[in-house]
């Protein structure tokens, strides 16, 4: 069974050599510090969400860290109506952080992690912290691989009809004295029919690709260069791509790239 998350369908679909060079081969990509930082304090920030939704202290990472102690306050003021207990509202089901789901399709297995899914009688939503900017078009998360992934995986594993669920991403950064900013998807059968046909399409053209390149060691097609993705990709050099400006970024060496990869999802959409 060959284990896929959205991101690796998102590298897919940009360019099924980059795909090749992460995830079969194992090359590394570095990360900046800069980037390390938004990492970590990502990480950071979901910990303190699924510390807080388990009723355990989260005065020791606030103390440390002022400013995302900030964010969290200002999160809970502004989405008072997500922070409401069991006691307080009779409808909710099943509430939980950190909520994991898996989907067997076409011999793939994928698995998702829900930061905050909540379920009533007939509704239920996915909760999403991201903690960069929110971008200006909303079409662009809608298409994200997450966002399908998500809302398919929640249809196809529970008793709700596409119709039922949404999903809300919660740009939690502060900006300025700006408050925390949310998007919501609602779902529906034409959405949830496209994105099996996308997702059937993608995965058969995988496997074929797998064959290939173990049968035969036939390499995984290109991106077309005049995307320009080449232009910013690490693995330009190996592509014999590289702009005479342009330096390789590839270390040779098995590493957690894969890992890397689905964490820096939380920062870039
Ligand atoms: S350099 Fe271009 S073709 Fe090669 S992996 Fe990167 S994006 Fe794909």
């Amino acid at each position: 069974m060959f284990r896929l998350s959205q991101n690796q369908l998102k590298i897919l679909e940009e360019c099924p050599r980059k795909f090749q060079h992460g995830y079969l081969e194992l090359l590394a990509s570095t990360t900046s510090p800069e980037q390390q930082e938004k990492l970590t304090w990502g990480s950071q920030f979901h910990l303190l969400m699924q510390q807080r939704e388990l009723g355990l202290p989260i005065e020791a990472i606030t103390q440390q860290d002022p400013e995302i102690g900030r964010c969290v306050a200002a999160l809970i003021d502004t989405a008072s109506e997500l922070f409401i207990t069991d006691s307080q509202t009779k409808n909710i089901i099943f509430r939980q952080a950190e909520h994991p789901r898996t989907l067997i399709f076409k011999d793939y297995l994928f698995t998702v992690i829900y930061d905050l899914l909540i379920a009533e009688p007939n509704t239920a939503q996915i909760i999403d912290w991201k903690t960069y900017p929110r971008p200006q078009k909303a079409e662009r998360i809608r298409e994200n691989w997450q966002t399908r992934l998500y809302l398919y995986i929640l249809v196809e594993t529970s008793d709700y009809c596409p119709e039922q669920i949404s999903m809300t991403f919660w740009f939690v950064q502060l900006r300025g004295e700006a408050a925390p900013q949310k998007i919501t998807f609602t779902y529906d059968r034409t959405q949830h029919d496209r994105t099996r046909q996308d997702l059937t399409q993608i995965l058969h053209k995988l496997t074929q690709w797998r064959q290939q390149y173990g049968d035969r060691g036939e390499l995984f097609p290109q991106v077309d260069i005049t995307a320009h993705q080449c232009d910013s990709c690490q693995f330009a050099t190996r592509c014999n791509r590289i702009s005479s400006t342009q330096k390789d970024r590839v270390l040779e060496t098995p590493t957690n790239w894969l890992s890397n990869l689905a964490i820096i999802e939380e920062i870039s959409i």
